[in-house]
This record gives C-alpha cells, sequence and structure tokens, in this order.
C-alpha cells in the first residue's frame, strides 16, 4: 500500500506522574496522529512517602515509542518522517544514578512525597542572612516540594548515595534529565543535561542568571560536579541512540507545566492557563519580568524557546491534590472502580449536600504553604453518601483553584476574564461546570486534551536546526475551543467558597 504523506511529523514524550505517553503530531495542523499511554506505579513505602522506579519509568518510555511506532505503520505512515521529539516531565521529581553502571542508587523521590519535613525545619533554621535567600534566588517557599530537599535527604540518608558521590561516580537530575542522559546512549555517552525550566524547580538555580547557584548549592550540601548542564527549552540536546527512531534529534525539554503554557499557546504575558492533572497548576506568562507574589504564588521560568531566545517568567499556584484525589477514592476507598465513574456518582447526587473535602494529603501548597495541613471529610450527616463525597471531591479541586485563580488576580492586578484549562481530569464535564460555577466566568478547554505533550512537540520542532514548527497562531489549524459558562449565581458560588475556607482552616495543624 502507498503510505500517507504528511508534513513533518514531531514526537513528543509526556512523563507525568500517573502515566507515560508518546505522541506523534503534524506540525502542518498540530494533529494527534497516534499514541501510547502506560499506567505507572507510585510506591508509598511509608506515610508521606511517594516513590516511582526510575527503570520502569526508563521502560515506559521506550515501549511508548515502540507501541506508537508500531500504530503508525499500520496507519500506514512513514515514520521516517518524524523529525524530532520533545520531552515534557513530571517537575522536581528527583533521581541520582550511577554514571558508569546506570543504575539508579535510590528509587525517584516524587514531588508529593514528604519525608522531608523535618529536613525542612532544620534547614530552616540555618538560612543565612535574612529570610529571602532562597525566596529571591528561586522564587520558591523552603518546601518539602523542590528538589534540593529532596537530595539533601538522600546525600544524608542513603549510603550508597553519599559514597557514589564520594566516588564520583553520581549524576542527580529531575525525569527529564534521567530520560535524556538515558535516550542519548547512557553509560556510552548520554548526554547529562536538563532545561531551564526543570532547571527552576530544583530549588538550586538562580532565576535571574539562569546558573546554578553556588550558594544554594552550599547551603543544601550538593557537590555542583553531580548537576547536569543547563540549557534552553529548545535546541538539539543529542540524539536517540537506539530504538525505532534511533539517530531522531531530542531537541525540545520543559517541565510539564511550561509545556502545558506553549501549548495552549500563551505567549503574552498576562495570559494563562491551569492543568487538571494529578496536581493542578495555574501558570500565568509574566513575560521578561520576574514578578514576585504577594499572595503565595511561585515565581518560575515559563520557557526560553532557543538558545539566544529571551527567557519568560511565569507567576504560579500550584495544588498538590487534584485528579489524585479521584485516584484515591478509588484505590483507597473503592467507591469507584475506574476514574471516569467519578463523573456518573458526582452527576446523580448533583450536590455534596454540605459536605466539604479537603484533601491536603500532603499539606497544603499554593496559597497557604502549610505542611501541617492534612486531608479532612466534614459536615457529615446521616444523609451524606457516596454520591456526596463524589462530588465534594470534584468541588475541591474546583474550590482550590478558584483559591489560586484570586491570588494569581491580586497579584497581576488584573482579574482574569476566562480560565483556559487543560489536563487528564478536564474530560470531565461535571467538573469543567462546577469549575465555570466557583470561579464564575467561563472555563475554555481544547477539543485536542494533550496540550503538554502539544507544547513538548512544538518546543521540539523549532529548535534551530529542524526548524518545523513556527509557533504562529494558524498552526494549531485542528484544535478548537469548548466553552462552560457559569450557570449558578453568583451569591450562591460565594457562600459555598465561604464554606470551602472554613473547612481549609479546620484541615490545618494536624501535625505538629
Ligand atoms: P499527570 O500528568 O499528573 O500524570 P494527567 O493529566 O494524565 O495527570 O491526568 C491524570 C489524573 O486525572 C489522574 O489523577 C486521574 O485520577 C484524573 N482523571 C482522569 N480522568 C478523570 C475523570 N474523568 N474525572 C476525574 N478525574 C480524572
Amino acid at each position: 500500500a502507498k503510505k500517507t504523506v504528511l508534513g513533518p511529523l514531531i514526537g513528543a514524550i509526556d512523563q507525568g506522574t500517573s502515566s507515560t505517553r508518546f505522541l506523534v503530531f503534524n506540525s502542518k495542523t498540530s494533529e494527534l496522529l497516534s499514541h501510547h499511554q502506560f499506567e505507572l506505579k507510585q510506591k508509598f513505602p511509608k506515610e508521606g512517602w511517594v516513590e516511582q522506579d526510575p527503570k520502569e519509568i526508563l521502560l515506559s518510555v521506550y515501549e511508548c515509542v515502540e507501541k506508537t511506532c508500531e500504530k503508525l505503520i499500520q496507519l500506514n505512515v512513514d515514520i521516517s518522517n518524524i523529525k524530532a521529539i520533545g520531552v515534557s516531565n513530571q517537575r522536581e521529581t528527583t533521581v541520582i544514578w550511577d554514571k558508569f553502571t546506570g543504575e539508579p542508587l535510590y528509587n525517584a523521590v516524587v514531588w508529593l512525597d514528604l519525608r522531608t519535613q523535618s529536613t525542612v525545619e532544620t534547614l530552616s533554621k540555618r538560612i543565612p542572612g535574612n529570610n529571602n535567600f532562597v525566596k529571591s534566588k528561586t522564587g520558591l517557599p523552603l518546601s518539602t516540594y523542590f528538589s534540593a530537599v529532596k537530595l539533601h535527604w538522600l546525600l544524608e540518608n542513603v549510603r550508597k548515595v553519599k559514597k557514589a558521590v564520594e566516588e564520583q561516580r553520581a549524576l542527580f537530575g529531575t525525569i527529564d534529565s534521567w530520560l535524556i542522559w538515558n535516550l542519548t546512549g547512557g553509560t556510552t555517552g548520554g548526554v547529562h543535561c536538563t532545561d531551564v525550566t526543570n532547571a527552576s524547580r530544583t530549588m538550586l538555580f538562580n532565576i535571574h542568571s539562569l546558573e546554578w547557584d553556588p550558594e544554594l548549592c552550599e547551603f543544601f550540601d550538593v557537590p555542583m560536579e553531580i548537576l547536569p548542564d543547563v540549557r534552553s527549552s529548545s535546541e538539539i540536546y543529542g540524539l536517540m541512540k537506539s530504538g525505532s527512531l534511533e539517530g531522531v534529534p531530542l531537541s525540545g525539554c520543559l517541565g510539564d507545566q511550561s509545556a502545558a503554557l506553549v501549548g495552549q499557546m500563551c505567549f503574552q504575558e498576562g495570559q494563562a492557563k491551569n492543568t487538571y492533572g494529578t496536581g493542578c497548576f495555574l501558570l500565568c506568562n509574566t513575560g521578561p519580568k520576574c514578578v514576585f507574589s504577594e499572595h503565595g504564588l511561585l515565581t518560575t521560568v515559563a520557557y526560553k524557546l532557543g538558545r539566544d531566545k529571551p527567557v519568560c517568567y511565569a507567576l504560579e499556584g500550584s495544588v498538590a491534590i487534584a485528579g489524585a484525589v479521584v485516584r484515591w477514592l478509588k484505590d483507597n476507598l473503592g467507591i469507584i472502580k475506574t476514574v471516569p465513574e467519578i463523573e456518573k456518582l458526582a452527576e446523580e447526587a448533583g450536590t455534596s449536600y454540605g459536605c466539604y473535602f479537603v484533601p491536603a494529603f500532603s499539606g497544603l501548597y499554593a496559597p497557604y504553604w502549610e505542611p501541617s495541613a492534612r486531608g479532612i471529610i466534614c459536615g457529615l450527616t446521616q444523609f451524606t453518601n457516596k454520591q456526596h463525597i463524589a462530588f465534594a471531591a470534584l468541588e475541591a479541586v474546583c474550590f482550590q483553584t478558584r483559591e489560586i485563580l484570586d491570588a494569581m488576580n491580586k497579584d497581576c492586578g488584573m482579574p482574569l476574564t476566562h480560565l483556559q484549562a487543560d489536563g487528564g481530569m478536564t474530560t470531565n464535564r461535571i467538573l469543567m461546570q462546577l469549575q465555570a460555577d466557583i470561579l464564575y466566568i467561563p472555563v475554555v478547554k481544547p477539543s485536542m486534551p494533550e496540550t503538554t505533550a502539544l507544547g513538548a512537540a512544538m518546543a521540539a520542532g523549532y529548535a534551530e536546526g529542524v526548524g518545523v514548527w513556527s509557533l504562529e497562531p494558524e498552526d494549531l489549524s485542528v484544535v478548537t475551543m469548548e466553552r462552560f459558562e457559569p450557570q449558578i449565581n453568583a451569591e450562591e458560588s460565594e457562600i459555598r467558597y465561604a464554606t470551602w475556607k472554613k473547612a481549609v482552616q479546620k484541615s490545618m495543624g494536624w501535625v505538629t
């Protein structure tokens, strides 16, 4: 059969917390041609600990690449049309491995992991000079969330890690670095690099100079020789060393939230998107300015799309638990058998009947940054049933978004007129409608939900030496938008939100 002729194709590795995906897009239309997904295991070895196996993550990437290529071949697509590959990844998650054997020295410590709570307390007493030492350089509050604290813990507590560092065998990386090093050859010449967006989440990176910061490395006791090279988000890092796509350049790299910002084409100052995955992340592009929040938001690198291109920054509201609460209802309570079932349950209830669910499983992130918080379900009566709890769980995601949107509006001075949404949870229509009701502004979502992967593909296709993606709005010719308008009245929305805030106060101070 004659092979289908298409424009240049670009692949994207989307390595998330809950799954790994490989997707192939047509660079001329942004059409998604094929993809494959692999659900990942999460390990909870102790209360508050969250780990993943770096080898499983790597194998899941290889499997997704190969399976997607097989599907494309079945569709009569010539895979030699794949001109470049981009990487987008869960951020902050920390891997340390042996550069001579390629073996991880410990499981990946996932961003949600809370083991470093006492490390944070100890470190915060040691902050030199004024309390702003870390925040002013990194844009981040000292928290269990970021890589430096996890790395500090590994260096202090894992003998194997300490030894490998002493013997100069250790390499550190976030998931992007671990993947790119392996995909470009690993022990036989793998490239040890990261991009500015991922680097900006380690807490070792100076977001003004765009370099590793020696004072921060000293503060966290991190030897600088284990750190990857920091590159832009769009340039050729190296070539795929094996598999069906051997020789294809890896030329885009963005932390997942930055990738979604690019995928939603939020290139102008003041444009924002909210991604609903395991957690929930609202990012607003602040252009070349580093804006520091007065309301609990983070300052972070949004992207730098080429070596000689300017850097753009973002204000970010991070919510630790969003989709993860649905997975918890399935795995831990068993009130749903599959994740999408929650929509039916919530629809049957149509209300939480006064039940409020604060899923502060990993403490509270923005805007509170309260590690002492833990999850609560309150307002229960004899009448409350699982449908109400399902509804309250979805509502919790919407209330948490309302909190970070309020903070964003205060910091930016210009309220958002609508919310651009994406991510795995946005297939849930009840959630999207609830969100419009609770924000009292329209919520808009793209017909093609894979915005994160699209952003990574765009960065890869735009890179110097690849040059097949222009990043002009007409590139998104196949993406249409769906709109959800607020349907309840503003007063009702405010009352519900005020009760939510009361519930949040009750969740705080559980752990001392
Ligand atoms: P990540 O990038 O963090 O891995 P995804 O964007 O892939 O996350 O979204 C997966 C998350 O979304 C999971 O936590 C899952 O529970 C949640 N999710 C997926 N589909 C639905 C749905 N229909 N309703 C509610 N939650 C959903």
